[in-house]
């Protein structure tokens, strides 16, 4: 597919530019460019066309009031990063396993297909545009968000017949901020954030609007993030508001909670996955309770928890906050086999470890 070109009149001065990289954060500022391809259904509503990819400058997206994305909530996202090597070159990490996970989302939402190469290529041509902004510092990268909207006017609920594909880009930091401390996380026994049959396992917006109530909770409760659990299955370890879990057990095994279709197939817990089991680390993808991680943590058959997705990367867990109950300790050191498995992935990533999978992808 080809993307037509209209560039910024109004481009961030150098000046402008070197201050918001002096200090990222995460998600505050953005490139100068978007990614855009539009699709329309074909007559008779079956299938339809992807039409018109191009390069616009940043800025707001006109759209009808009654586009159904307004109404509806018809929209799908995904999150990598652009990672500057030391040569100066820019790699990104697995994009096709977010395509396939956008096409996935795009499937129980309603939304079109959309090809694996056009969003590689929709990366690579915002990422070529805008280089200047892939920052080069420690932990750094450019995080990129292709997202995909129901563009359509029209009041009725049914699937749209009008889309908009898009992906924007903007500097990022430590998502923690600071230096990498283990975290403190918040049980939310008032909110689930999926349920069967639901849209769990998708990467859609209605997913983060629910649970952002519960991040509330956790906030005010002194923590940075939310677990959620299903309470109509003994209380299983489900995930984070935006980061899969991990748990280190004694006899060196790792045990992260199977995709049942209600948690989202994590990028970095595929990538984690293989790498332990490179090392010959045994991996169980099963059902872990909330009972089993605190019984697990008192008598040591657990001896590291830690959280994972591409924004943090790979995080300690120190301690989960069960309403006035404490498991495990916030001020424990980050365990051995965490750091180690986030060594090894941010290596990678970097391209100071050996890429031996073949998942980096030069942008
Ligand atoms: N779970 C949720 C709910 C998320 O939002 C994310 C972030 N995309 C993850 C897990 C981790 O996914 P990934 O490793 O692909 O970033």
């Amino acid at each position: 597919m080809e993307f037509t070109e209209n560039l910024s009149t109004s481009r961030k001065s150098d000046q402008e530019r070197a201050s918001v990289l002096a200090n990222p954060g995460f998600g505050d500022f953005f490139t100068d460019h978007t990614t855009v391809v539009d699709w329309t259904a074909n007559e008779g509503g079956q299938g339809g066309e992807w039409h018109d990819a191009r390069i616009e400058p940043y800025g707001p997206i006109a759209m009808d009031p009654a586009a159904s994305v307004l109404h509806y909530g018809q929209e799908i996202f995904e999150g990598l990063k652009a990672y500057r090597h030391a040569d100066g070159s820019v790699w990104t990490f697995r994009p096709r396993a977010n395509a396939a996970r956008l096409n996935k989302s795009a499937q129980r939402l309603a939304l079109p297909q959309l090809d694996e190469d056009v969003f590689v290529e929709s990366l690579k041509k915002l990422v070529a545009t805008d280089i200047d902004w892939v920052p080069t510092g420690d932990g750094e990268a450019l995080y990129l968000r292709p997202f995909m909207i129901a563009t359509e006017a029209f009041l009725g609920v049914r699937a749209a017949r009008e889309v908009s594909y898009r992906v924007i880009a903007s500097p990022a930091g430590n998502y923690f901020g600071g230096e990498l401390k283990p975290v403190a996380i918040w049980v939310s026994k008032n909110y689930a954030r999926a349920g069967r049959g639901g849209t769990g396992s998708a990467k859609c917006g209605g997913n983060y609007a629910a649970s952002l109530v519960a991040q509330l909770e956790a906030e005010e409760n002194g923590c940075k993030q939310v677990l959620f659990l299903d309470s109509f299955n003994d209380n299983a370890v489900e995930e984070l508001g935006g980061m899969n879990v991990f748990f280190v057990t004694k006899d060196n095994k790792l045990v992260t909670p199977a995709l049942t279709g209600t948690i989202l197939e994590g990028v970095t817990r595929s990538s984690v996955i293989q790498l332990a089991k490179d090392r010959g680390i045994e991996v169980e993808e099963r059902k872990i309770t909330l009972d089993e991680w605190r019984d697990g943590i008192a008598s040591g058959d657990i001896t590291e928890v830690f959280a994972c997705g591409t924004a943090a990367v790979i995080t300690p867990i120190g301690v989960l906050k069960n309403g006035d109950e404490l498991i495990g300790d916030e001020n424990a050191p980050a365990g051995e086999v965490t750091m180690s498995i986030r060594e090894e992935l941010l290596g990678i990533q970097l391209g100071t470890v050996e890429d031996r999978h073949g998942w980096l992808e030069r942008l």
